[in-house]
């Protein structure tokens, strides 16, 4: 049984889920020990334990220590089935992460599945549906798989009471993915959205993108949800290129003006599109797994963040490849993903 521990690197919950996920693609049985040890609250939370309650049954695995606040983890998968599930987190924990979470084991079966998930769509420090949908998920599309994603319903941290679902026709091998220069820039679009607050927040955030990005007026917009979703607000900045979209998100947070939300991520864009590079951090880390169960790959990145340096630690640990950073020119990196 392989041994990790959740206090490698950055400490988080993606070291759960990149072992739960590779532990369902290897086969190899897998215990976590000091589960999320760098957070505030360590242990299992919600979300993670539906992240583990989902690979269990998609895999059919044997658990211990799957219990909220568990800093220990035993997980023995078996044959991973592709089908129709549904899984509900039973708070406002992200849905994304859960999904990120069973997608790989999903990519390459024999099967297609379709998979719905309740809880959050829109939380803070993690993707938000949007970036998963136009940035993330048309990536992976390209190693091979077809995969589609509905939102059903907004789900905004601390309410949730979100709902998504996704559609997976696998294939039976990723193919390798090259994303090293960004190309030109096709479009650029902003979107503030409000649920269960003052609209005038959204015309505040995009005129702050306006200044800082100078994106004309054409490019802003303002979605105002219906009355029973909410309280809630989100930006996001999104950025495509020929070599793909891009999307940075600002979530409005009580107690943080709403000129701060957007000047914030526009600092985000802003550090991006200087450096000129395809991948931005957050994806970086995302992408680090499916190149590597394709066995290959490369992209051309900003600094790795702990995130992206702890992933590529955990994933070696699993799989015989390897993945090698070097800073190509000043504060640009390359990451190519090898087989060993
Ligand atoms: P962890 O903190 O270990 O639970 O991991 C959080 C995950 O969410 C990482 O894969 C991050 O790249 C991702 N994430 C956090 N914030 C964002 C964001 N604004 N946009 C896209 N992905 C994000």
């Amino acid at each position: 049984m392989l041994s990790i521990s959740g206090s490698t690197g950055e400490g988080g919950g993606q070291i759960l889920r990149s072992a739960l996920a590779l532990s369902m693609v290897t086969g190899k049985s897998v215990h976590v020990e000091k589960v999320r040890a760098g957070r505030p609250k360590p242990g299992l939370l919600r979300q993670h334990l539906t992240a583990v309650l989902a690979a269990a049954k998609i895999s059919g695995a044997e658990l211990g220590g799957a219990h909220l606040g568990s800093r220990e983890l035993w997980f023995t998968p078996g044959c991973v089935q592709p089908g129709d599930y549904s899984f509900a987190i039973g708070s406002a924990g992200s849905t994304t992460l859960v999904l990120q979470t069973i997608l790989p084991a999903l990519l390459t079966p024999d099967g297609p599945s379709t998979i719905s998930f309740e809880g959050g769509t829109h939380n803070p420090h993690a993707p938000p549906f949007d970036f998963l949908e136009q940035a993330f998920v048309p990536l992976v599309n390209r190693m091979g798989p077809t995969v589609s994603l509905a939102l059903d319903r907004y789900g905004f941290y601390p309410a949730g009471g979100g709902r998504i679902s996704a559609r997976i026709e696998p294939v039976p091998k990723l193919k390798p993915l090259e994303l090293t220069e960004r190309g030109a820039t096709r479009q650029c679009m902003a979107t503030a959205i409000v649920a269960g607050l003052p609209s005038e927040i959204g015309d505040r955030e995009l005129a702050v993108v306006a200044k800082e990005l100078n994106w004309p007026a054409d490019s802003l917009h303002v979605r105002h949800l219906p009355t029973g979703h909410g309280p809630g607000n989100v930006l996001l900045l999104t950025i495509a290129s020929d070599s793909g979209t891009e999307l940075f998100t600002g979530f409005g947070q009580r107690g943080v003006r709403a000129e701060m939300v957007a000047a914030r991520v526009a600092g985000q864009v802003r550090d991006f599109l200087a450096a000129d590079v395809p991948v931005g951090p957050y994806m970086a880390d995302q992408l680090l797994l499916p190149l590597a169960l394709a066995g290959g790959g490369s992209f051309v990145t900003m600094p790795l963040s702990p995130h992206s340096l702890t992933n590529m630690e955990i994933i070696q640990k699993f799989l015989d490849v390897r993945i090698v950073a070097r800073e190509v020119r000043p504060g640009v990196w390359q990451v190519d993903v090898t087989r060993d």
